[in-house]
């Protein structure tokens, strides 16, 4: 029998993980098979691999990345934690509990030097198209490549689409914004906080980007911080410079108004209003349309395209958990390739999708939704042989995290967890976050 091509989209975290997947199983000694994986920037990493760049890249392609320069996690590294590949394994000892992008992307890098899969890795190409073909039962992938400034196309038996959906800005039009006198952007587009320092900044949107954003241009000086929300403010105990107001009806000049009569002069708006998961290389007939969800539509146990299981999808969920999900769902879909489990008919998969959304909807409750979330984790990691974790002790991780957020929003962060993989606990960082100006890497490592 010919040996089975399967390609891989992207190589940003998810992407990654179903390398080492394969190469676990390869290390084995399974017979695998071809694995090519396109990735359109010049390194892995995905939203990790930062650049100063906004809009366009070299190439002339959307720039990829939505991270900016003073990011650290959100959540507790103890709740990402690779089940294969400890953060002590890494580091040589135990590290704080919420680095930086920086040595998070350092942590992502040495799993997977470790296990040589960079060779897999075709860097400088964009998919432009894939097709399925009916008749042949495979998938065409157009492809260019930067490198050499060519378009190319080869045929896979499966597809795996790890192109992440937090990377093309929604963008809203509010009446005054062609006419403000001063900044427009998008989080996609926020690189330096520094660049507001001494301003009066207004922020669109109450979730992650809102309040990491605000929080950052606190950090690093700014003079206010309003947030205009549309449905809920987010209700932390905010430093005093810092305002929640109903949702922004206009701007003139400088003047925000809101809806509840309300207005402030401000310098700068940042629309953290969130992403479009954007295919723009698929046909409607293979293309994901979801709400930001954790039951991600026409996506059996999460994965697996219900109208053509020969397609997966990876990561495209909203996110509790991370890189250890999308270790479990890359490990689940090389065994659904490699015909170790079965992938039942499309009834029984929509009947799949439909549980998961109703028991998703069952609750609005954050505590709910992390343990749903680690359920589904843990459901997969059964079905394979991705190493066992201790996924109810992640979850504590992230109710103590929720309950350290409400306690003090801008401390939350010097906190410390146990690692469910080694079982050390994390140590006390050296300063606490608001006053880690310099967050380099080697700074950050210092005892
Ligand atoms: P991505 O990281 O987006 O990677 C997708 C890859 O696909 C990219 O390398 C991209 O270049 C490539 N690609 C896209 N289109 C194509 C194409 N057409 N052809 C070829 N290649 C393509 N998670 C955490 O755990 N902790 C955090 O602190 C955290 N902070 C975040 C901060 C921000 C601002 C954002 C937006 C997200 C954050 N996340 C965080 C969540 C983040 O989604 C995940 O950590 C992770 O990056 C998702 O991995 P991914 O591989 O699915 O997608
Ligand atoms: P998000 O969670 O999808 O939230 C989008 C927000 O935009 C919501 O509050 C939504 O309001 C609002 N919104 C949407 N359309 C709007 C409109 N037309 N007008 C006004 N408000 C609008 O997106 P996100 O906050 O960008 O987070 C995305 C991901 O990035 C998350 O996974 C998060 O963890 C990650 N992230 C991490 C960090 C970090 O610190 N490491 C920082 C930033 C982001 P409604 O609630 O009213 O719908």
């Amino acid at each position: 029998m010919t040996q089975k091509r399967v390609a891989v989209i992207g190589a940003g975290p998810s992407g990654l993980a179903q390398l080492r997947a394969f190469q676990s199983a390869a290390q084995k000694g399974a017979e695998i098979p071809e694995i090519v994986c396109f990735e359109k920037q010049d390194n892995w990493g995905g939203l990790w691999n930062y650049t100063w760049r906004t809009g366009l890249d070299e190439n002339g392609e959307p720039v990829h990345c939505s991270m900016y320069r003073y990011l650290w996690s959100n959540g507790p590294k103890e709740g990402l934690e690779f089940a294969d590949y400890s953060f002590e394994e890494h580091f040589g000892k135990q590290i704080a509990s919420y680095p930086p992008r920086a040595v998070l992307f350092d942590y992502i890098e040495g799993r997977v030097l470790k296990a040589d899969v960079r060779k897999w890795i075709r860097f400088n190409s964009v998919i432009r198209w894939v097709q399925y073909n009916e008749d042949a039962g495979n998938f065409t992938v157009t492809v260019h490549d930067h490198s050499k400034d060519s378009t190319y196309s080869e045929d896979f038996d499966h597809v795996i689409v790890a192109s992440g959906h937090f990377s093309t800005p929604n963008v809203p039009f509010y009446e005054g914004f062609d006419t403000f006198n001063g900044r427009v952007l998008h989080a996609h587009d926020f690189r330096d906080a520094r660049e507001f320092k001494n301003k009066d900044i207004l922020i669109l949107g109450s979730s992650y980007s809102a309040e990491d954003i605000g929080s950052q241009c606190w950090k690093y000086g700014c003079k206010s911080v309003t947030v205009a929300y549309r449905n809920a403010p987010m209700g932390f105990d905010w430093p005093d410079n810092w305002a929640e107001v109903p949702a922004l009806v206009k701007v003139d000049g400088r003047t925000a108004y809101f809806k509840d009569g309300s207005s402030r002069e401000v310098d700068a708006i940042i629309l953290c209003t969130g992403y479009k998961h954007f295919f723009n290389f698929l046909p409607d007939d293979l293309r994901l349309k979801t709400a930001n969800r954790l039951a991600a539509a026409d996506l059996y146990k999460g994965v697996a395209w219900v109208h053509n299981p020969k397609l997966f999808y990876l990561g495209m969920q909203d996110q509790w958990f991370t890189f250890n999900m999308f270790d479990a769902q890359a490990w689940w879909v090389r065994d659904a390739i490699m015909g170790k489990l079965d992938i039942p008919g499309e009834q029984a998969m929509l009947a799949d999708v439909k549980e998961r959304e109703a028991r998703e909807e069952a609750s609005d409750d954050a505590k709910y939704a992390i343990k749903y979330q680690g359920d589904y984790v843990q459901e997969l990691i059964d079905e394979t042989d991705y190493p066992s974790f201790d996924v109810d002790g992640a979850c504590e991780a992230f109710y103590q995290w929720k309950k350290h957020k409400s306690e003090n929003i801008m401390g939350f962060r010097n906190n410390c967890y146990k690692s469910v993989i080694t079982g050390t606990m994390a140590p006390v960082h050296h300063t606490p976050w608001k006053d880690a100006l310099d967050d380099t890497m080697p700074v950050y490592l210092q005892n």
